[in-house]
């Protein structure tokens, strides 16, 4: 599992593409806070989004680019 300091980003929002997403299950294995997951459709959904800490892990993991992390003002 990949190191993240969590006290270095501020809380963020995910927008999801979920037409582009095809359930490679990468961004779920990365992700730091463990709160990414595939649905019953093999699509990622978002379990816990009030625990996303940011880091960017699953949008620059995604390969077809159907994560976008923003950053929450
Ligand atoms: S930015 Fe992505 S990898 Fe990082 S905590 Fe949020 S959902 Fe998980
Ligand atoms: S890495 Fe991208 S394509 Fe793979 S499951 Fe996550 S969102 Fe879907």
């Amino acid at each position: 599992m990949a190191k993240v300091d969590i006290d270095k980003y501020p809380k963020a929002s995910l927008d999801i593409n979920i037409r582009w997403c095809k359930g490679c299950n990468l961004c779920v294995t990365i992700c730091p806070k463990g709160i990414l997951s595939l649905d019953e459709l093999g699509k990622i959904t978002v379990d816990k989004p009030e625990e996303c800490i940011g880091c960017g892990l699953c949008e620059g993991t995604c390969p077809d680019f159907a994560i976008k992390v923003v950053k929450d003002a």
